[in-house]
């Protein structure tokens, strides 16, 4: 294997594939170094997890090349309806988004977790340097380049190294970044489920007081489910047999989905937040939850590392461009500066939309449906919420995520 390239990327996740091929079809010289095994999550059936993709980060997706792949295996989402729920019945107040009020007509897309990996390694293999089943040990800036050191023992250099590890970075933490955040004391119950009633592509989120319970449409009149829950409840939840975890679930999803059934496995997510301090240092720049894991509450996780993405990219290829040196302290400024306040506002905003509808206080409660209602009742407050959720309000906005070339 050769040992130069002009980016080496820790990380074979999700957003560090989609990075490198980005700078790949910007000319750049990539390598891709992953811990897991290659094609190990590919090969898995449904997980549990699959992703509520913006219509910015679908764009991003057909940018790189990777949307013609996984087309055929996503679900439209046309509508969103989020509204509070107890005992079984929601309330009268809610917010409810039609896509048909935007121009776009789509707010995004659901995608499972392993059709999206399958497409990302299958191009990855195709336009640039796969490492896999291998980690990054060490790592030294020095002038000129960053040199990186693998678990096999062999050493790489680059100009600039990426950490797209997740939020246990070793990247970060070798470069002397730190990290602040706090354990939710919640965890997320995740499956998917056949449903009675057809979805029409419609999302919902129920606020019940024990924390948010999001129904995202799948395929074939399937659900994904993400219900957060606190840790003692959850626990009790997910201990129960699945005729007993389905008899207390449906109560909650009967008005939206009808009779329910699993089609696999349960899985439980521990949930925390976790954001850099920084997003630079010499030589190296985070992406993904290796600069900020959030909270699943509004699906933005991934959304928040394909935005890292197409900033990240578009610093780097126009910097080439123009003969600068791509590892550049310039350079990374210019990427922090675009990133770093989205991805804190909006991880301290679900945050705060967490803490404010997990609990049944009556009070909180009936000023949460006012809330609500009022925004619903509003049709431009309305669909600036729509252009949000659909990735579509970022200032500037990525090339990438805006469906122009890189
Ligand atoms: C329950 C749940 C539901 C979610 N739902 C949504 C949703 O609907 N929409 C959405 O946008 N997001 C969602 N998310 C968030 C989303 O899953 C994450 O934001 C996303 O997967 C992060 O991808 P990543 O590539 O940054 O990191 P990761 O997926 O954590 O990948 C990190 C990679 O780094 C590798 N690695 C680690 N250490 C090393 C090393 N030393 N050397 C080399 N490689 C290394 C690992 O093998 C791994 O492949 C959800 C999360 C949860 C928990």
């Amino acid at each position: 294997m050769r040992t130069e390239f002009d980016i080496v990327i820790a990380g074979g996740g999700l957003n560090g594939p989609a990075l490198g091929l980005a700078l790949a079809g910007a000319g750049l010289d990539v390598a891709v170094v992953d811990a897991a095994p290659e094609r190990d999550r590919a090969q898995r059936g449904f997980d549990g997890r699959a992703y509520a993709l913006a219509l910015a980060s679908v764009r991003l997706l057909g940018g790189i090349g990777v949307w013609d792949r996984v087309a055929d295996q996503a679900q439209p989402i046309r509508k969103v309806v989020a509204r509070q729920g107890r005992g079984g019945e929601t309330g009268p107040f809610g917010l409810f988004f039609d896509a048909a009020e935007i121009e776009e007509g789509l707010l995004g897309q659901m995608l499972e977790d392993r059709f999206l990996y399958r497409a990302l390694m299958d191009a990855m293999q195709e336009r640039l340097t796969h490492v896999p089943a291998t980690k990054v040990t060490g790592q030294q800036a020095m002038p000129g380049g960053i040199e990186i050191t693998l678990s096999d023992g062999r050493t790489l250099r680059a100009r600039l190294l990426v950490g797209a590890d997740g939020r246990a970075s070793g990247v970060a933490r070798r470069a002397g970044i730190s990290r602040s955040g706090w354990d939710y004391g919640q965890t997320a119950l995740v499956c998917a489920l056949e449903q009675e009633f057809p979805h029409h592509g419609t999302a919902h989120q129920v606020f019940l007081p024990g924390g948010p319970l999001a129904v995202l449409p799948l395929p074939s009149d399937r659900s994904s489910i993400v219900w957060s829950l606190g840790n003692s409840q959850a626990k009790a939840i997910a201990s129960l047999d699945d005729d007993y975890f389905l008899a207390v679930l449906s109560p909650h999803l009967r008005e939206i989905t009808g009779a329910i059934a699993l089609t696999g496995a349960r899985f439980s997510y521990p949930l925390s937040l976790s954001l850099s301090n920084r997003y630079i240092a010499e030589r190296v720049a985070l992406i993904g939850d290796a600069a900020h894991g959030v909270h699943p509450i509004a699906g933005q996780g991934l959304n928040l590392g394909l935005r890292d993405v197409g900033a990240l990219a578009e610093c780097v290829a126009d910097a080439a461009r123009r003969g600068e040196d791509i590892g550049f302290d310039t350079v990374l400024d210019r990427y922090q500066g675009w990133r770093s306040f989205d991805s804190t506002t909006l991880a301290l905003g679900m945050d705060g939309v967490n803490t404010l509808f997990s609990n049944d206080n009556p009070l909180l409660r009936a000023a949460r449906g006012l809330g609500m209602g009022a925004v619903n009742a509003v049709p431009a407050l309305r669909r600036h919420f729509m252009r949000s959720a659909a990735g579509l309000n970022i200032d500037p906005v990525p090339r990438l995520l805006a469906g122009k070339a890189l």
